[in-house]
């Protein structure tokens, strides 16, 4: 199997390529109700047309997953998109139909072109292309068109890992936009924090007969605001963050208010511990009394060696077709790559599409970049699986 005619096949499959993606983008697969199924359905029909295998597994009828393997062997790299959508919005501020696909020069417009049916098109055409070269692989490459990203992945990757239906050596999640010029190697810890002010209830004419938790919890958002974290510096990302995020406290004006409650969410680094933050900040408002702080909510951050071949090979591949090297990144977000690497899988986030235009008006992705896209992604798995 030569690169060149690998890229050869790709390249003579521009137009179908785009005619699959237009298929796609004029199902509406937005997440509520998912209907994924849909997009299953022209999936089928271009394997079909191949002969290439699929399997379709669904933990609920209508939000259906796909999975393409091709080739035989120990290693394993898996690669997926996702089929649903987050909903168009508001159809004025949109120039063109979102649900047509509209093409202008070598762009398509529409929801979900980006975000993140393009990138799974271009994954299929790399399924379609390695296909009859598969006995030279030395290895799987695991193609997927899942379900439910825009909602946790509940329907989607969460239920094919937990039901055993993936496993892989590495995994590539293309959805973080970047044009193909950044990969992602590094997340933040999420964590969502709720803090609890008790008071005492008095007539609001009478204000100082109660203990008001309103006023109590501005004297926590003050100590928040100047609350500094203890962390080590971290290549790829920014320091952490905490945003005072909702606010809830006090029923009528003339109460004095017993109960306040805050949310606050913190963005942090690998060299933090989720337990560590709660109890520093649990000293640092240990001088209001009757405060509680509890965790909510948590995502431990991650973090893939930059020194994994996966990288390098993504890098040097990218260089190869587009003669520039994507550099690594660190995100404050957290992708699908978080519950690959929870489970011992090194994941990057790597894909192409713009930044900024996902969850937009005007959505769109240009078709030359998903099919160098797909051109790369032949290269990696030709690699990766030698
Ligand atoms: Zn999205």
């Amino acid at each position: 199997m030569s690169i060149e005619k690998i890229n050869k096949i790709l390249e003579e499959s521009r137009d179908e390529m785009v005619a699959l993606l237009k298929e796609l983008i004029q199902v509406d697969t937005t997440n509520l109700p998912g209907d994924e199924y849909l997009g299953v359905e022209i999936i089928q029909k271009f394997l079909e047309k191949y002969s290439i295998p699929y399997e379709i597994h669904s933990q609920q009828k209508g939000r259906e997953n796909i999975i393409i393997r091709i080739g035989e062997g120990d290693k394993k790299l898996f690669s997926a998109g996702h089929i649903d959508i987050v909903p168009v919005g508001d159809l004025e501020t949109w120039d063109h139909p979102p649900l047509e696909g509209h093409i202008e020069g070598t762009k398509m417009y529409g929801r979900g072109t980006t975000d993140n049916k393009g990138p799974l098109v271009a994954l299929l055409m790399t399924a379609k292309a390695l296909w009859p070269f598969r006995d030279e692989l030395n290895g799987t490459f695991i193609a997927a068109g899942v379900a439910d990203e825009e909602k946790g992945s509940v329907y989607g990757t969460e239920f094919l890992m937990e039901e055993g239906l993936i496993d892989a050596d590495w995994a590539i999640i293309p959805d973080i936009g970047g044009n193909m010029m950044a990969i992602d190697v590094a997340e933040k810890g999420v964590l969502d924090l709720e803090i609890l002010t008790k008071g005492i209830s008095a007539h609001g004419s009478t204000p100082d007969r109660g203990v008001n938790a309103i006023e109590k919890m501005a004297e926590v958002i003050e100590i928040l605001r100047k609350h500094t974290f203890s962390f080590n510096e971290h290549n790829f990302l920014s320091p952490p963050t905490m945003n005072i995020g909702v606010v809830n406290g006090g029923s009528a004006s003339n109460m004095v208010p017993d109960k306040c409650r805050l949310i606050v969410n913190v963005r942090y680094l690998p060299s933090q511990k989720a337990g560590d933050i709660k109890n520093d900040l649990a000293l640092a408002l240990a001088s209001v009394k009757d405060t509680e702080i509890s965790i909510i909510h948590n995502l431990n951050p991650t973090e893939v060696d930059p020194e994994n071949i996966l990288v390098g090979t993504i890098q040097e591949e990218t260089k190869r077709i587009t003669s520039k090297t994507p550099q690594l990144i660190g995100l404050g977000g957290a992708t699908v790559c978080k519950t690959f690497i929870g489970k011992g899988i090194p994941a990057v986030g790597w894909s192409p599409g713009p930044d900024d235009v996902a969850h937009i008006a005007n959505e769109y992705i240009d078709l030359d970049e998903i099919l160098d896209f797909s051109k790369i992604m032949a290269g990696v798995v030709k690699r990766l699986l030698k």
